[in-house]
């Protein structure tokens, strides 16, 4: 008969494996998964590309994961082009572009804010509330406080271009997210959404960062997937990383990046863990899925990358060298 007592040493024990990224109680066992060879960092929409190349500047001398994919972030949230991360975001439905971002590192610290009003650099907001505070989530009016005592400026992030696009919607106001926005080319112009990013570098220890003005014109306070540890993001330094992009609440509903997590832990590839998580949310339907699209991007800790979206027209860009390789991910509908 177990004791309360063995049963506690017995979990220590399994949950150390774990994060040396030895065997999984209950599941398949993957083995022990080795370090990647080198650095690399993937991130969400062919506009990853910008910010890998960032974040690529940190990885090639030697920085760290945390480092670069802050550095990586900061990239479309200050494009004044790009309407859905950072300056330029496209505003709820009453007007307000509120930013939502976390970031997370190899030792399992992360911070996050949500419904951020009026800073450009959510995520290296995010990062000051995992570092300077006691806390890993602060919101609204708090999280803006907070902020500009750390010395963030104060900035109007509505940019005209948003403005005008927000008036028109304003005319119908009929509330329907469009699948695969992000990467869309409306009159030419570059329609972006959020970004996931993830890295190792060369110590092997990994980091993630997500960052997005979230649903355009949604109802003012919502809040998506994008802040919440374990929805958009998550990373656990002995298995894997991911991040995902796409409807955040589906993704909240299964808790998706850390079920990704979960899923390598216990033997899937990067790819199959992404379809796993997939395929959980659609088994939460019936719904009009052909208008939804989530997309799941993933990072072994030995460097394997994999990806799955809802919908066909999710892309990735991935950089372990000089030039990124964008890559577009399986669908399953
Ligand atoms: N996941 C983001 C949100 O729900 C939006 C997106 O990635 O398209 O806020």
């Amino acid at each position: 008969m177990i004791t309360r007592r063995d049963f506690l040493r017995l979990s220590t024990l399994f949950s150390g494996a774990a994060l040396a990224g030895g065997s999984f109680a209950g599941g398949r066992s993957p083995g022990a998964v080795g370090r990647a060879e080198g650095p690399l960092v993937i991130s969400t929409w062919d506009f990853g590309q910008a910010a890998n190349a960032a974040a690529w500047g940190i990885l090639a001398q030697g920085g760290t994961a945390l480092d670069a994919v802050e550095a990586g972030a900061r990239v479309p949230e200050a494009d004044p082009e790009n309407q859905s991360v950072g300056l330029g975001g496209r505003p709820d439905r009453d007007g307000h572009v509120t930013l939502d971002a976390c970031i997370m590192d190899a030792k399992g610290r992360c911070g996050s804010v949500a419904a951020l009003e009026h800073i450009v650099h959510a995520v290296s907001v995010a990062r000051a509330v995992m570092e300077r505070t006691p806390h890993v989530m602060l919101a609204g009016e708090g999280a803006l406080q907070f902020a500009l005592e750390q010395g963030f400026a104060k900035h109007d992030l509505l940019t005209e271009k948003s403005r005008r696009e927000w008036q028109e919607w304003l005319k119908e106001a009929r509330y329907r997210p469009v699948p695969n926005i992000e990467n869309a080319l409306p009159g030419g112009g570059r329609n972006h959404d959020t970004i996931g990013i993830l890295a190792v570098d060369a110590a092997g220890d990994l980091g993630g960062a997500c960052t997005t003005s979230g649903l355009a014109y949604k109802r003012h306070g919502r809040v998506g997937d994008s802040p919440i540890i374990g929805a958009g993001l998550y990373v656990d330094n002995g298995v894997g990383a991911a991040t995902a992009t796409g409807v955040g609440e589906e993704v909240v509903r299964i808790v998706g990046s850390h079920t990704v997590v979960e899923r390598m832990r216990a033997g899937d590839t990067p790819e199959e863990a992404c379809k796993q998580a997939l395929e959980r949310i659609l088994r939460l339907g019936p719904k009009a899925w052909r208008d939804v699209q989530v997309g799941f991007l993933a990072l072994r800790r030995d460097g394997v990358v994999g990806a799955y979206a809802l919908q066909d027209g999710f892309t990735y860009a991935v950089r372990s060298g000089p030039v990124d390789e964008v890559r577009r991910a399986p669908h399953l509908l």
